[in-house]
């Protein structure tokens, strides 16, 4: 038997590792549009810095994933504390946000206390994610920065959001917040607090430590563009910009929504095509900026609410060590979200790039223009799956038919869900479990 995964990023690659030793399967063939795999996952150099697509660290609850995660990239690998910071009228505040808010003028300080202590939204059912904000932090965390920057990231109102990305987030015992608005600040979110990432290479030595480990029966075919799937007797025939294919089983990874076009059957219906052109998802600029000075400190991320700055995120990449370092310089990497024929899409990468420097001014990260050595901005369509509020009936629709078609869908886009790397992998083994069990 034949299966032909389609797409060729971290799903693609990692799916075929777990099924590589199934005996029912004589080829796997994983068609990448790019030329070369690794999809979001990938690296990508300027001036011998390696930079990701936005700052990827190595992080699970899972073990069995973070182990093999580890594993794979054996020596290769340095663990960091995390030192990430938010940038609040141009204090900095530790992350997470409400676990230093002594670092807030008082004013807000007051504020966002006051309106915790006593909360009148905190014996509601929270039914999108602002009502969850509000209902968690009240009214002065969520005005003041976890609105902001919400509306900033998923240039999308989080009222028409739902819950699925943060119901998992626990409410701060009042003690904590107290003590952190006397000074105290207090690490959360343990489970990123440490976190690895590669010594060179970036997040894609990652995907060469997978593929280094397949087996000849799998086949990596690069710049083959997936155009047309077709229903056959036999299976599949798959139409792609270097040429024919077929499969007798399918995978997809890539997104759904593109995928539910290209795959041919008279008896679609429709309200399957109407949910795949309703799912909502956000594109990325990633602009990097070498400069003279070094005014950030041992910190490795920034984020900023502040509408006035165009990122919304900016990475240090020094912080990885001395292969992400120039001597007597220091770069980072600013991230600006998007969508079709916004702003910001209709904005040229150099307008973009000025953007991004000015914001480095603004937070006196350089002294000015002068400052810069060298910048590189690269967009990429598919970064954050946006959890709108029709996000599961419409998800629920597409898997059903798509069941029904014999097809398994995976990975971030593929499945539509925000997934991050070790989810992507764990996701890989159970349908690889699922295919050998039937
Ligand atoms: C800004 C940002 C920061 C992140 N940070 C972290 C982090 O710190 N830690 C973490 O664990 N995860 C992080 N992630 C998530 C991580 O990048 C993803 O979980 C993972 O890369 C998803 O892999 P994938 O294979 O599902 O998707 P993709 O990488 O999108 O792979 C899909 C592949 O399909 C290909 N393709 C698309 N259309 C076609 C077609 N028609 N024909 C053929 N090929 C096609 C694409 O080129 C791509 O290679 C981050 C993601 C982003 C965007």
């Amino acid at each position: 038997m034949n299966y032909t995964i389609l797409g060729g990023g971290l799903s693609a690659i990692s799916l075929a590792y777990f099924l590589q030793n199934n005996q029912n399967i004589d080829e796997i063939h994983i068609l990448e549009k790019d030329a070369s795999p690794g999809g979001i996952c990938r690296t990508f150099v300027k001036n011998g810095i390696e930079y990701d697509v936005g700052p990827h660290i190595i992080f699970s609850k899972n073990k069995e994933i973070l182990d093999l995660m580890n594993n794979l990239l054996g020596k290769n690998n340095e663990k960091h504390r995390r030192s990430n910071r938010i940038i609040h009228k141009k204090r900095l505040v530790q992350y997470p946000f409400e676990n230093d808010l002594s670092k807030l003028p008082p004013e807000d300080i007051d504020y966002c206390v006051n309106s915790f202590l006593h909360n009148p939204y905190e014996n509601y059912d929270a039914k999108n994610m602002l009502q969850f904000f509000l209902k968690t932090f009240g009214e002065g965390i969520t005005n003041i920065y976890l609105r902001p920057y919400n509306e900033k990231i998923w240039k999308f109102d989080p009222s028409f959001m739902d819950t699925q990305m943060v119901e998992r987030i626990p409410k701060p015992p009042k003690e904590d917040i107290l003590r952190s608005a006397k000074g105290e600040t207090i690490d959360g979110y343990l489970h990123q607090l440490y976190f690895t990432y590669p010594k060179k290479g970036g997040t894609e030595a990652l995907i060469k430590a997978f593929i280094s480990k397949l087996n000849p029966k799998i086949k990596i075919h690069t710049n083959a563009k997936v155009k047309e799937i077709e229903k056959t007797s036999y299976g599949f025939k798959i139409t792609t910009s270097s040429g024919m294919f077929e499969a007798d089983k399918i995978v997809s990874t890539i997104p759904v929504n593109e995928f539910v076009q290209i795959y041919k059957d008279t008896c679609k219906p429709k309200e399957v095509i109407t949910a795949a052109s309703n799912l909502r998802y956000n594109s990325i600029a990633v602009c990097i900026v070498n400069v003279k000075k070094d005014y950030a400190g041992e910190n490795y991320t920034f984020t900023i609410a502040d509408k006035n700055i165009k990122f919304h995120r900016i990475s240090k990449l020094d912080f990885m060590g001395a292969n992400y370092h120039i001597d007597g310089t220091a770069t980072y990497m600013a991230e600006i979200t998007y969508r079709k024929n916004d702003l910001n899409d209709q904005s040229s990468d150099k307008e973009l790039t000025e953007k991004v420097i000015e914001g480095l001014e603004k937070i006196g990260f350089i002294d000015s223009k002068q400052d810069v050595n060298f910048t590189d901005l690269k967009r990429f369509d598919y970064a954050y799956v946006i959890y709108d509020l029709n996000h599961r009936k419409n998800m629920d629709l597409i898997k059903n038919y798509f069941s029904s078609q014999n097809i398994h869908l995976n990975g971030r886009f593929g499945s539509f869900e925000y997934l991050n790397m070790d989810a992507v992998i764990n996701q890989s083994k159970i349908l690889a479990e699922k295919i050998s069990n039937t």
